[in-house]
């Protein structure tokens, strides 16, 4: 049982509840063989000056962000696309989509849902943003490879702004696929 716990614990975040990054490592593999053939994308997301949030109303007031933003991203997508916390205030989304257009619309309508959600804390009323990384995932691609990928393409979406999506393909060209000024849908 001991065990069992261990194992829940390094496992799933006691935050958010969300599967971590171990959980990510070791199924990716098997994610890949079976969706990269109907079309399998990877979204990183990365709170946008995230700092901030907990510098102006404190830790715990973080924390309650984290667990709405988790909610919040979880809300937004198929039960079979899962949502990672792969790090402090990084997710990962495995997404399902027939071609770029297509993924690059449901990431970015993510992007805009939580960018115009309020959050209710004790106290305040905030809105955040993320900035995120959209990339396919390719057959025989290992991990470590596509996150590559996705960190160079969220590097420049931090220098270029934030609150944008940024596709990156294999030959890791970077391209904003929507314009913040084109939101209006
Ligand atoms: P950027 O837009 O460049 O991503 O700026 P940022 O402030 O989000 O990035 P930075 O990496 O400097 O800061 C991330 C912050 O997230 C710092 C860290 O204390 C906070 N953080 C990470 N995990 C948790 C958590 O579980 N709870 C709270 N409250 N804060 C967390
Ligand atoms: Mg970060
Ligand atoms: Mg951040």
């Amino acid at each position: 049982y001991k065990a069992h716990l261990l194992q829940r614990r390094t496992s799933y975040d006691a935050l958010t509840g969300l599967p971590l990054r171990r959980i990510l490592d070791e199924s990716f593999d098997n994610t890949v063989v079976k969706f990269n053939q109907s079309g399998l994308y990877l979204f990183l997301l990365d709170i946008d000056h995230f700092k901030k949030v907990n510098d102006n109303y404190g830790h715990l007031i973080g924390d309650d962000v984290l667990r709405d933003f988790s909610r919040q991203l979880e809300a937004a997508t198929r039960k079979s696309e899962p949502v990672y916390r792969y790090g402090g205030e990084e997710f990962i989304i495995l997404l399902h989509a027939p071609d770029i257009e297509v993924a690059s619309r449901v990431a970015d309508r993510i992007r805009r849902s939580v960018a115009e959600t309020e959050i209710y804390t004790a106290e305040h009323v905030l809105k955040i943003t993320f900035t995120g990384a959209l990339t396919r995932v390719y057959e025989n691609e290992i991990l470590h490879e596509v996150l590559e990928r996705a960190d160079g393409a969220l590097y420049h979406g931090k220098q270029t702004g934030r609150n944008r999506c940024i596709y990156v393909d294999r030959r890791l060209n970077v391209l904003q696929r929507i314009e913040p000024a084109a939101d209006i849908s």
